[in-house]
Formats: structure tokens, C-alpha cells, sequence
């Protein structure tokens, strides 16, 4: 029987679940504030080349394949030369910078001891324990503070490992295979990330109803319509709706980022790479750094070489104030300051959670106050990058039914 489902925010997120219930053949209509869909994400035209406006790619599997070849969408795949990925630490490039003792130490926490996550312990700590030093603050600091925002001492390991189970009864290894999915790469496509958007609501929208214009701002105004509804509205939003369902001791902490796309003349790397990703007190404020024209094919007009720039936050700066660290940083690496032909900022407030421990106590709460609901006869569930995972991939996967 066909279910009659209300997803309310039109982001990526909604945009996929509306996807996965019409391929039940389910009756949506999708509730969004704005007058476009997407969210955060979104690709500028710019005359130097793409900008992008949140997220750069999205990683590829079975599913999401399928997903494309329905909204008619071709991938584009990354080139070779940018598998290299570069680290930067003790003032240098590195691809793997750490000592063999350290590699060996990292082989054996990983196939060897057991998982157990703390509490009471932040990311940094844990890995300590866990990784050792050097990996730690190296190889993890780094790869994470690009993904997740910050800076691992605001991190937690089981909000970010929330799939994994840490009760110290199975490796690192184990829990790797036990959730393991054939991936195929970072892709994006032939005018960005735009165009997972504009296809996307496309398909959708001879498939389901839209209202754009529609304000989700307390749950008296759904808790009376017929069938099942899904939240899909930003961790910052939402926050607000749930209002006194949530004790302040779980609210959870709120990240901002900036991104700057720069374009320039010359390349930050004499070999072509996917980025640079920066470890903490290395005297670089950037959290990494994507190589947006050694990535992807099509980025660029005029020989321009783009570099997207990935910052904690740089609401308080002005333009120049801006552009003067970015410089800085770059310099660093290059060893040669080169006059930008063009930078594009663009900053999220609060655009997504730190992945700390109130947001773990924070999804144990929603998950209670869903229950709650579920016995007072309201189908009522919540979805976006605060519950499991970040990413576009964890998103789409998410949401499947
Ligand atoms: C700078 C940056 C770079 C990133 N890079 C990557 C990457 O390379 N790869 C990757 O996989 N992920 C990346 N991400 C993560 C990913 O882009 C986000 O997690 C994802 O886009 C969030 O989508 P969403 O739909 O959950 O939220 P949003 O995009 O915030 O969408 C929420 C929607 O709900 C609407 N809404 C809000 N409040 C209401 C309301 N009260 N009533 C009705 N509608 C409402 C909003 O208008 C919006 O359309 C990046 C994120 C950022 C910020």
C-alpha cells in the first residue's frame, strides 16, 4: 500500500529520502523554507571556473551508482595523478609521515588490540592511548580536522565511530570488515556538485509534491497530519523545534567553516595531487586544502589552477584580512608568494555539529524522544549529518528504507 510521507526540509538529505520513498512508490510532499532545494549545497559559475559551495564530491558506491543512472547523472571520476594526497607536518610534504616504528605501532592497533572507546576521554587522548603519539597527531589529527571541521580535541571517538562497536571485544580491523562496502572514489560531476541538485529535483518533481516557502518552527504544526513524517532540516534548526524535548546538557555544539576557492596561475604542488591536509601547530590556520584542478577534469577556465581552502571559521575577517592568511599559509608550502587571480569565501554558520560527546548524548536523547513519539502513535523521525555521519554517502545510506 502506498504511504503518505512528509519530509520536511529540502537539502540533500531530503533529497534523497524523498528519492528512496518514491522508489517504493511512496506519496511524498517535501517542505522546504527556501524558494530552491539543495541546501548547502550548490556550485557557482564563477569566470575563472566552479565554485563550490559546501561539498566537493561524493563517494561512490553500488547505490548511489544506481541513484545516478536514475536522475540520468554521469560521474565525473577523479584523474590518476590525484590519488597522491600530502600531509603536512614538521614543516614539510609528506604522503606518509610517519617513522616505520610509528607504522608498525598504527598495523598493530589496528589488526591487533581490541577496541574500547572512553568516555571520558577526547579524541586526541583516546588516539594517544590508542595510536600513539605520533600517529596520532601526524597521520588523525589532520585527516579528520579536514572532514570533521576541528580539531581532534573537540572530537570524540564513538560519535565518530557510532556504527563501530567499542565495548573492547573486536579489533579496529573487524569492525572495518563487518561494515565494509565496495566504494569507487571520490566523484563529482560535469558542472559540480550542482548537478546532483538540479537532476535530483528533476526526477523528483513531476514524482512528488513541493512546497518551497514552508516554515517548519514548532511540532504542533505537524503532529496532526496524516502518515509519516521525516525531519530533514539542519541540526541548527532543529534545535529550536525540539525546544524543551531537549535539556541543555545535550544540546549539542555547533561548528562554522569557511571555504575560499582560490584561483591562481601556478599549482601549490609540483606533483599533482588530491590536497594537503594540515596538523595542528604547524603554524597553518587552514584545516586542508583540495586541489580542485588536479581532481577533477572541467574546474577551470583559462590554464587557471583552483585550490578550495578549508577553514575552522573566518566570519570575523574581512576580504583582505582573509586573503592575507590564505596567502600566508600557501607561502608556506610553496615558498613563493603568488598574487591570486581570484578568491571566493564562503562561510557556514554552524553548519554542522562537533562530533563530540554531547552529540552522542544528544542522539541517544532523539533517539528516545523518536521512540516516545513512535508510542504516542506519531511517526516521527529525524535525518541529516548529525546523526550518522557527515558525509554525502553516510546521507544517502541513511536514508535508505
Ligand atoms: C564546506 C563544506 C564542505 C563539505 N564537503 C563535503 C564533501 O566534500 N563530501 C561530502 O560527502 N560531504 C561534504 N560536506 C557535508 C555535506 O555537504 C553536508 O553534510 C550536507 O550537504 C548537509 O545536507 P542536509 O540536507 O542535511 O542539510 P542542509 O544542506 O543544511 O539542508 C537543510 C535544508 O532544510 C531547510 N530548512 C532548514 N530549516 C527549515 C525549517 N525550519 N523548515 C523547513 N525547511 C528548513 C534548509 O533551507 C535546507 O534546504 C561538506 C559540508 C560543508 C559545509
Amino acid at each position: 500500500m502506498k504511504e503518505e510521507v512528509h519530509i520536511f526540509g529540502g537539502g540533500i538529505t531530503g533529497l534523497f529520502l524523498a528519492y528512496h520513498h518514491v522508489k517504493q512508490g511512496n506519496l511524498v510532499t517535501l517542505y522546504e523554507e527556501n524558494e530552491t532545494l539543495g541546501g548547502v549545497i550548490g556550485t557557482k559559475k564563477e569566470r575563472e571556473g566552479l565554485v563550490e559551495q559546501a561539498a566537493n564530491g561524493i563517494l561512490l558506491t553500488d547505490d548511489i551508482k544506481s541513484m545516478l543512472d536514475d536522475i540520468g547523472l554521469r560521474p565525473v571520476f577523479p584523474k590518476k595523478a590525484s590519488k597522491r594526497r600530502y600531509f603536512w607536518t614538521n614543516q614539510k610534504l609528506s604522503q606518509f609521515p610517519i617513522s616505520i616504528l610509528s607504522g608498525t605501532k598504527l598495523l598493530y592497533s589496528i589488526f591487533l588490540k581490541k577496541l574500547k572507546f572512553d568516555p571520558n576521554l577526547n579524541f586526541e587522548e583516546w588516539g594517544n592511548q590508542m595510536f600513539g603519539s605520533s600517529v596520532t597527531k601526524n597521520i588523525i589529527e589532520p585527516a579528520l580536522g579536514g572532514i570533521y571541521g576541528t580539531r581532534l580535541q573537540e572530537l570524540h571517538a564513538e560519535t565518530i565511530f557510532s556504527k563501530w562497536n567499542g565495548d573492547g571485544k573486536s579489533t579496529i580491523f573487524q569492525e572495518i570488515n563487518k561494515h565494509k562496502k565496495e566504494t569507487y572514489g571520490t566523484v563529482s560531476f560535469p558542472n559540480g556538485m550542482g548537478d546532483l541538485v538540479s537532476h535530483l529535483v528533476t526526477y523528483l518533481s513531476p514524482k512528488i509534491k513541493i512546497q518551497t516557502g514552508f516554515t517548519l518552527s514548532n511540532l504542533s504544526q505537524i503532529q496532526t497530519l496524516k502518515g509519516s513524517i521525516r525531519i530533514c532540516i539542519s541540526l541548527k534548526k532543529l534545535i529550536p523545534v525540539l525546544g524543551s524535548l531537549l535539556k541543555p546538557e545535550v544540546i549539542p555544539n555547533l561548528l562554522s567553516i569557511s571555504t575560499i576557492t582560490r584561483f591562481g596561475e601556478t599549482k601549490l604542488t609540483k606533483k599533482p595531487c588530491f590536497g594537503v591536509l594540515f596538523g595542528k601547530g604547524e603554524g597553518i590556520q587552514a584545516l586542508g586544502v583540495l586541489c580542485n584542478s588536479d581532481i577533477f577534469d572541467g574546474r577551470v577556465k583559462d590554464g587557471f589552477h583552483s585550490e578550495t581552502w578549508i577553514y575552522p571559521n573566518l566570519s570575523g575577517f574581512d576580504t583582505k584580512q582573509i586573503e592575507s592568511i590564505l596567502e600566508s599559509d600557501r607561502t608556506k608550502i610553496t615558498k613563493q608568494a603568488e598574487t591570486a587571480k581570484a578568491i571566493y569565501k564562503t562561510t557556514w554558520e554552524g553548519v554542522f555539529p562537533a562530533y563530540d560527546r554531547k552529540l552522542f548524548l544528544f542522539n541517544q536523547t532523539l533517539d528516545q524522544i523518536e521512540s516516545d513519539w513512535q508510542k504516542n502513535g506519531l511517526d516521527i523521525k529525524c535525518f541529516g549529518n548529525y546523526r550518522k555521519g557527515i558525509g554525502l554517502r553516510s546521507l544517502f545510506e541513511s536514508t535508505m528504507i
